[in-house]
C-alpha cells in the first residue's frame, strides 16, 4: 500500500503505533470482525459467558483438513478439545482410524501426537507443549500418514514462502528442506544425529526476523519430539514404517 517492497519490518514499533504511513493502524482480520455485531445485539457480558474465560473467551472459528472424514470450518466455543472438534464435529478420521498426529495453526504452530486428544484448543495450553493455536487451523493425520513425509511438505513450503530478508530464515528453510529431502529417501543427504535438525530449528525460532521464520521449523520439532521412532527408522534403517515414503519397504539393510 504504501509502494515499496512487501517485505516484513522490525517490531516494535507494532502496527498500532507506527503502521500505515507511519500512523497507529488497527488490523483485525475477518473473524475478529464478525463477532463485532452480536457482541453489539448481546452485550460483553454474553460474550464472556462463552468459552474457557480468563482470556479464552467467546467463539473460535476451528479449521480442520487432512485425514478426516468431515473438513471444514466449525464454530465453537473457545477452549474445544481435540478430541470433540476432530471426532465429534470434523467426523472422526478416514476409515475408522486413530489419530497419530495433528498440526496447529495451520502448520505454523507445531505439530503434537495422537496422545494430545484431550488438549482444549485455547490461547495458552498448547503453548505449554511448545505449539500455538494460531488461526485455530488443524491438520490431521491419520495412522497411515508417515510424519517425516508430511513435514517434508511443510519444508517445502516454507521454503516457498520465504521473503528471504534475512539470514537464518532465508538459509534454514532450505537446509530443513534438504534434510527432509535426505530423511525421507529423495536425497542422499542423511543427518548422522537429530541433533542438526534441532539446532536449525533452535538458530531460526531465537533469530528470524518474523513469524514466518520463527515458526516454520515447528512441525520439524514436533517430529522429533514425539516421532522419534519413526524418524530412526527412515535415517537408520532406510525403512519408512507406512510405506509413504520412496524407500524399499522390503529394506532391512
Ligand atoms: S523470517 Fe523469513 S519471511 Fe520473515 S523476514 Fe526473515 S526471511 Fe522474510
Amino acid at each position: 500500500m504504501e509502494g515499496k517492497r512487501p517485505w516484513p519490518r522490525e517490531r516494535p514499533p507494532f502496527p498500532t503505533t507506527s503502521g500505515l504511513w507511519g500512523k497507529p493502524t488497527a488490523v483485525n482480520n475477518v473473524e475478529t470482525l464478525s463477532v463485532v455485531p452480536r457482541i453489539l445485539e448481546n452485550g460483553a457480558k454474553w460474550f464472556q459467558s462463552v468459552g474457557l474465560g480468563e482470556g479464552n473467551f467467546g467463539s473460535k472459528l476451528y479449521s480442520v483438513s487432512g485425514d478426516v472424514n468431515r473438513p471444514g470450518n466449525f464454530e465453537l466455543p473457545l477452549g474445544v478439545t481435540v478430541r470433540e472438534l476432530i471426532l465429534n464435529h470434523a467426523g472422526g478420521v478416514v476409515g475408522g482410524g486413530k489419530v497419530k498426529a495433528f498440526t496447529l495453526g495451520g502448520i505454523s504452530g507445531g505439530m503434537l501426537s495422537g496422545d494430545f486428544l484431550d488438549l482444549t484448543l485455547d490461547f495458552k495450553k498448547p503453548q505449554e507443549y511448545d505449539a500455538f493455536l494460531g488461526s485455530g487451523a488443524l491438520v490431521v493425520l491419520g495412522e497411515d500418514s508417515c510424519v517425516v513425509d508430511f513435514a517434508r511438505s511443510c519444508a517445502v513450503f516454507f521454503e516457498d514462502e520465504s521473503c528471504g530478508k534475512c539470514y537464518p530464515c532465508r538459509i534454514g528453510v532450505v537446509r530443513m528442506r534438504e534434510l527432509m529431502d535426505g530423511i525421507s529417501g529423495n536425497s542422499s543427504l542423511i543427518p548422522d544425529t537429530l541433533d542438526h535438525i534441532k539446532e536449525i530449528g533452535d538458530v531460526m525460532t531465537t533469530a528470524s526476523a518474523c513469524g514466518l521464520g520463527q515458526s516454520a521449523p515447528k512441525v520439524l520439532q514436533g517430529m522429533v519430539k514425539y516421532f522419534s521412532e519413526e524418524l530412526d527408522f527412515h535415517i537408520t534403517k532406510r525403512i519408512c514404517p507406512t510405506n509413504v515414503c520412496g524407500f524399499d519397504a522390503n529394506n532391512t539393510s
